[in-house]
């Protein structure tokens, strides 16, 4: 529709300057006509921005028309009535394009404004030295010239920042997007060639420079009448990595700054060095913070579990490097858990592997809810994971049986409808400080081992000094280790049972008590007298508050002192669950 007026503009010839003002302002008509029909015709939901944008094409008529009827009436400066209305129809463009840019990119991401500022701070210094400053300092210019050939190139630069920081956004770029966003470059490239060409004495109305305005219209009047309008508002996915194409442009844009000061130097024109240093210092800055956000974002992506948000094995690493340094050089302890969740498998091929994805997702998030923020949570593999304790007053037992309790206590809810029972097995190892990390380690893994021959959904200590516990031999050997199982099954069944019916109840959780049950085992069971009973007696009183919790190993040795649990029963005797039956009712 304004493609019309806009071809005869350059059709009727230079010096009917009436026709040509007329087609002129029929074209910014026509453009600000399009954009009502288009929100009319369109309806888009972010319907403020396109307003905002007739708002502002109403004003740049209402320039023009103010602007050819005061030179048509023979005024030769330039009137200020036209360029209030052409500063207001920035106002409305600077305007729709921010509330653009927040409706499209509504999440908050300072990579992609550190690269806006990078460029901004870039072209300012182009404008700066080669538009405003001559402009500002240029002989027989008025006051009012020098202000308004600041406050154009200004302008610029605040509707150029908001295009970058739209440029440098993701998302889907729908025909109407591109065509908006050649109307801000062909706007910022007409109203640079006019600034440069006024600064000259070479402008002339209806130069080449208008045709790059009209075209610019023509873009905007466009996009709002294409159907893809409804859709340019549309929150789109925020990008903050640097690929190569950002990195190149970026370092053009720090080039510029080095780059300008010596074409200065070669034109022997020195009057913006100043500005152009502190230029250089700002860019340099921001690559600086930039930097640094990349590097933290890698140290993040190295240092947290995808899927569930806690550490990875490799800062766990790290981490256990430090903690032990540090418990040496202060002869402090060092303590870990680790932590299996029991069949795990059954819980990925019954529900499918999305579903086990979600219950390593919740247990992560109960195991971090009851550690301390101190204490370092990290996923060792598929479904285990590993507690860096600092020291606890509470102690090592409590805390792994706060961790059972917690994922053990209330089913987890998968797709938010199956509840899915998910148990841990625990191994908890305390070290005193010198000890390797990976003895530390292997104690812990030694433990948890007991705690799934054990029967899962338990806590085992582990006891560093003996090696019933230590890796090599807590694993079955061949031989008689079948034994050793069957045995652990066994009493800690017993420990259950006979726990439930004692009225004098032990006043620790069963689960402890099953733990000293299996250190017990390990120490007498048939087959494996490594330990003669008082032996193993008198070595759980010494690991009484130490490795096991106190009232656990008193509960035992009550249950052990009255026969109920602990004495290992004749080979080939009765069926496990009879043995089980036999020593608590004894
Ligand atoms: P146990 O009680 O002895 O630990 O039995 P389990 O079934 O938990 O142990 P097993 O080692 O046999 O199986 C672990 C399973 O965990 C096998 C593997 O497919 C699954 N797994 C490992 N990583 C992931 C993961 O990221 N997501 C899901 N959904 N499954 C995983
Ligand atoms: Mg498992
Ligand atoms: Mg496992």
């Amino acid at each position: 529709m304004a493609a019309v007026p806009a071809v005869c503009h350059f059709i009727v010839p230079a010096s009917n300057a009436v026709a040509q003002s007329v087609l002129y302002c029929l074209v910014t008509a026509g453009t600000a006509v399009a954009l009502v029909v288009g929100i009319r015709l369109h309806r888009p939901a972010a319907g403020a921005v396109w307003w905002l944008f007739a708002g502002g094409q109403t004003m740049y008529l209402a320039g023009d028309v103010a602007y050819f009827a005061a030179t048509a009436g023979g005024d030769t400066g330039y009137p200020l009535f036209a360029n209030v209305l052409y500063l207001a129809q920035y106002v409305f463009a600077a305007a729709g394009l921010v509330l653009l840019g927040a409706r499209r990119l509504p999440r908050r991401n300072t990579s992609a404004l550190i690269d806006t500022a990078i460029l901004a701070v870039a072209a300012a210094v182009i404008w700066w030295v080669f538009l405003i400053h001559p402009a500002v300092a240029a002989p027989g210019f008025s006051a009012l010239d020098r202000v308004w050939a600041t406050i154009y190139p200004v302008m610029d630069l605040c509707v150029l920042t908001v295009a970058i920081r739209l440029l440098l956004g993701s998302g889907a770029r729908q025909r109407s997007y591109l065509l908006l966003l050649a109307y801000l470059g062909l706007t910022l490239a007409a109203d640079t060639a006019y600034g440069l060409l006024s600064l000259h004495g070479v402008y002339v109305t209806g130069g080449w420079s208008d045709a790059v305005y009209l075209a610019s219209y023509l873009a905007l009047g466009s996009a709002a009448l294409h159907p893809s309008m409804r859709q340019v508002a549309d929150p789109v996915e925020g990008r903050s990595g640097a690929t190569m194409y950002r990195v190149v442009l970026l370092a053009i844009a720090t080039l510029i700054a080095p780059a300008v000061l010596l074409v200065q130097a070669l034109r022997h024109v020195s009057s913006s060095d100043l500005v152009v240093v502190a230029a250089s210092a700002v860019l340099f800055l921001l690559v600086l913070t930039r930097m640094a956000g990349l590097i933290s974002a890698q140290r993040r992506i190295a240092t947290t579990d995808g899927l569930t948000g806690v550490y990875t094995r490799r800062f766990l690493s790290e981490a256990l490097d430090v903690h032990g340094e540090r418990a040496a050089r202060h002869g402090t302890s060092l303590a870990m858990l680790l932590l299996d969740v029991d069949h795990f498998k059954r819980i990925n091929d019954t529900y499918g592997h999305p579903a086990g994805d979600q219950v390593l997702v919740e247990v992560a998030r109960r195991l971090q809810d009851a550690c301390r923020s101190t204490d370092i949570v990290a996923r060792f593999g598929g479904e285990e994971f590993a507690v860096l304790v600092t020291p606890d007053p509470d102690g090592l037992a409590t805390l792994a049986e706060r961790l059972r309790e917690r994922v053990a206590g209330t089913p987890v809810l998968v797709d938010g409808r199956a509840a899915v029972a998910v148990t841990i097995s625990i191994g908890a190892a305390e070290l005193p400080g010198g000890a390797s990390t990976d003895d530390l380690l292997n104690a812990a893994d030694a433990a948890l081992y007991a705690a799934k021959r054990g029967g899962r959904n338990r806590v085992v200590m582990s006891d560093p000094e003996h090696a019933a516990i230590a890796p090599d031999t807590a694993k079955p050997a061949a031989g008689g280790s079948a034994d050793v199982e069957e045995q652990i099954r066994q009493w800690t069944a017993a420990v259950a049972e006979a726990v439930r019916r004692r009225a004098d109840d032990p006043g620790v959780p069963t689960s402890l008590v099953a733990g000293v049950c299996t250190a017990w085992a390990v120490m007498r069971a048939a087959g494996h007298p490594g330990l003669s009973a008082e032996q193993a007696r008198a070595e759980l009183r010494r690991c009484r508050g130490l490795v096991f919790h106190p009232h656990a190993v008193d509960a035992f040795l009550a249950l052990e002192a009255a026969g109920l649990v602990g004495t290992p029963e004749p080979r080939g005797g009765a069926t496990a669950a009879g043995d089980a039956r036999i020593a608590v009712s004894a």
